[in-house]
């Protein structure tokens, strides 16, 4: 068991316990996306990844962090590609956004099987699954020490889960938003096709939308720009990664 009473599932777990006095951002809200969720398989869900994400949230979470999660659907349905093969892009759209709740319950059951509480809060009411999103109780569960996950993005179609996890990170005034990714940070091109792509350490709100950089989607940049919510893109391939980041270690670009 960890201090705050988690379980601890792999061996090489306890080494990687936090040392408390450093962290940087009390509350976060951790972007998932979908694709992180399905590991190397091509679709749906990898055990195996999703452990390990929940290995990194548990030591945020050991560090003191509230933590808020949004979570994508990507590894299950993306509206834009199949309303590209003729679907209605607003169906389209309202099916990914369920995708993102099933992702969400993955995530949440993995977490509580390891004894962290959570709570989801869905943009699209589904009673009998979890709460509706209402911002003074996703307040209160984190101050409780809960983990509060907001599924069914904005819970509009044509938006994204980028967005989702600025609009809702601006709602609980989150200090920070954190994106993983596969690579560490945003680089001026794509550093798997091209070799002389270079990683910035820091960027402006600005620079990211002129150079139409897909760190993230254009709305999302605005969004976190008009609010001044920085936002860290690593590489959640470290063990231990979203840790490092939070103790200002490790490999990432900050925009703000
Ligand atoms: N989506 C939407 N509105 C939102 C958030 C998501 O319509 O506010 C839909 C959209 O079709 C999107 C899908 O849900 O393609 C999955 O979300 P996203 O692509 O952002 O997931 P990720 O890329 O993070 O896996």
């Amino acid at each position: 068991m960890t201090p705050r009473g988690i379980k601890i599932i792999s061996k090489t777990f306890t080494h990687l316990m936090p040392n408390k006095t450093d962290l940087k951002y009390k509350r976060i809200l951790f972007k998932v996306s979908g694709e992180a969720m399905m590991g190397d398989k091509g679709f749906g869900h990898d055990v195996d990844a999703i452990q390990r994400i929940c290995n990194q949230i548990i030591l945020a979470y050991e560090l003191g962090c509230e933590i808020c999660l949004v979570v994508g659907g990507g590894n299950i349905f993306r509206g834009i590609s199949v309303a590209a093969t003729g679907m209605e892009r607003a169906s389209a759209d309202y099916m990914g956004m369920l995708a993102t709740c099933i992702n969400g319950l993955a995530l949440q059951n993995a977490l509580e099987k390891r004894g962290v509480q959570t709570r989801m809060q869905s943009a699209i009411r589904m009673d009998s699954i979890c709460e509706p999103y209402i911002k003074r109780k996703a307040d209160r569960h984190l101050e409780k020490g809960r983990i509060v996950i907001f599924a069914a993005g904005t819970g509009n179609p044509f938006f994204t889960t980028d967005t989702a996890a600025v609009l809702r990170a601006v709602e609980v005034k989150c200090d920070v938003i954190l994106k993983g990714t596969q690579v560490d940070g945003v680089y001026s091109a794509d550093p798997k096709l091209d070799k002389n792509a270079v990683r910035y350490e820091k960027m402006k709100y600005n620079d990211v939308i002129k150079q139409e950089l897909k760190v993230m989607d254009q709305t999302a940049i605005t969004l976190a720009k008009d609010n001044k919510l920085p936002i860290i893109v690593f590489s959640i391939k470290g063990e231990n990664a979203l840790c490092d980041v939070l103790q200002g270690k490790g490999k990432f670009t900050i925009i703000n």
